[in-house]
């Protein structure tokens, strides 16, 4: 049995040396709601999360460390398994039907749609944005039609990616909930699936369905939307229809033009934690789906899991995704042999 850390040891092991990936498990597991990610200085987004100084085993020496486990960035890191993992089934898919702001062929949308709809998720626990400040938030969706109105990829960190994971389950009282995540959020979550630890157990036993999106890095809001988009480059976020990554940033502008950033120039948009982060493929998803290896308009999925191969098969059937064959790894490899490489 782990001997039980606290928050202290999470600040540390990964907060103090930069290490947290501000996936939000911490906040979220808390069961005294007493760490939260608070205000950093102008122009700056905070690094990692803070406490309020309560701890049910710091302040009541009543036994917890919840956080801890929860956390992807303790204990040692060992090399990846494999690059992207082990699958059951890899395909290109796309929506069969409108996903007005879909990233890549609207895969994702259309299998949480189908299962909402027939009832096999009662909940999405995702990251939507503010559409006039591009500001992302961690969001439990319940209906169908809302959630294909969040279709679309989120760049930019504000928020705990997985905060509304406490919303979900405590307050919501959600069941069968469907989580959605860049890999350190699906690190987070098999954790907490994995755990037999009392406090972690009702989050893990309400979790049906882990869906990873692939991830390279993720920007830091502030720097990202305020300082270089805004301030350095007079892109106002409300002026921003879509965000795209193709070896550069390309910002696509209401007018229709498109703003190409060479990555190398939002290098300082990266996250610290980002920058020591080796998982390209989420390798603990059920499903985990990127652009890259699929035809334009389609979604490569590549499926782990029985439970992920029933969920994609189930909206199949349900007319709402259209599988093809024509998807090549190579691609999503290289990807993925460049990130792990970078990590170390
Ligand atoms: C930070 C980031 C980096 C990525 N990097 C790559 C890459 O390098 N190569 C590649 O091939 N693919 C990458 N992807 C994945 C790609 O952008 C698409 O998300 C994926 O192809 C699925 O497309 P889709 O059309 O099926 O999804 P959609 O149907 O558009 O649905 C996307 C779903 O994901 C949710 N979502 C969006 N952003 C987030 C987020 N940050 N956290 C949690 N949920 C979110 C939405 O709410 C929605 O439910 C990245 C995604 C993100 C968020
Ligand atoms: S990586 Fe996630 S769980 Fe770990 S400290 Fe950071 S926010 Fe918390
Ligand atoms: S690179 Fe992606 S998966 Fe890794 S810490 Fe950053 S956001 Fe999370």
């Amino acid at each position: 049995m782990m001997a039980e850390k606290s928050y202290i040891d999470l600040k540390r092991e990964v907060w103090d040396p930069g290490l947290c990936a501000r996936c939000g498990a911490c906040v979220a597991v808390c069961p005294a709601g007493a760490l939260f990610f608070g205000r950093a200085a102008e122009g700056e987004s905070p690094l990692s999360p803070e406490s309020t100084g309560y701890c049910k085993m710091e302040t009541d020496g009543v036994p917890c460390g919840a956080c801890y486990r929860a956390c992807p960035r303790t204990g040692e890191r060992l090399p990846l398994p494999s690059l992207l993992g082990d699958t059951v089934e890899t395909v290109a898919a796309r929506a069969a039907f409108p996903v007005a702001h879909k990233q890549s062929g609207g895969a994702v949308t259309a299998i949480l749609k189908s299962a909402l709809e027939e009832g096999t998720i009662d909940a999405v626990v995702t990251v939507t944005a503010d559409p006039w400040t591009l500001k992302p938030r961690s969001e439990v969706i319940t209906d169908a039609g809302v959630l294909v109105t969040h279709a679309g990829s989120r760049y930019n960190w504000w928020v705990p990616l997985l905060a509304a994971l406490n919303e979900a389950v405590v307050v919501r009282k959600c069941q069968n909930i469907a989580v959605v995540g860049v890999p350190c959020v699906v690190q987070a979550v098999y954790r907490i699936r994995e755990s037999d630890f009392d406090l972690l157990r009702p989050f893990g036993r309400s979790i049906r369905l882990v869906i990873g999106l692939f991830c390279t890095e993720s920007f830091d809001y502030a720097r990202l939307v305020e300082g270089a988009l805004r301030r350095e480059r007079g892109i106002e976020p409300w002026a921003v229809r879509r965000l795209d990554v193709k070896g550069a940033l390309e910002v696509t502008v209401d007018d229709g033009t498109v703003v190409s950033i060479p990555l190398a120039e939002l290098e300082s948009c990266i996250p610290s934690g980002c920058k020591t982060c080796t998982d390209f493929a989420a390798l603990d998803a059920d499903i985990s789906a990127g652009a890259v290896g699929s035809p334009e308009g389609f979604t490569t999925l590549l499926i782990r899991t029985p439970a992920g191969k029933g969920f994609v098969d189930r909206a199949r059937a349900s007319g709402a995704l259209e599988i093809s064959d024509e998807v090549a790894l190579a691609p999503a490899e290289r990807l993925a042999a460049r990130k792990a490489a970078r990590g170390r």
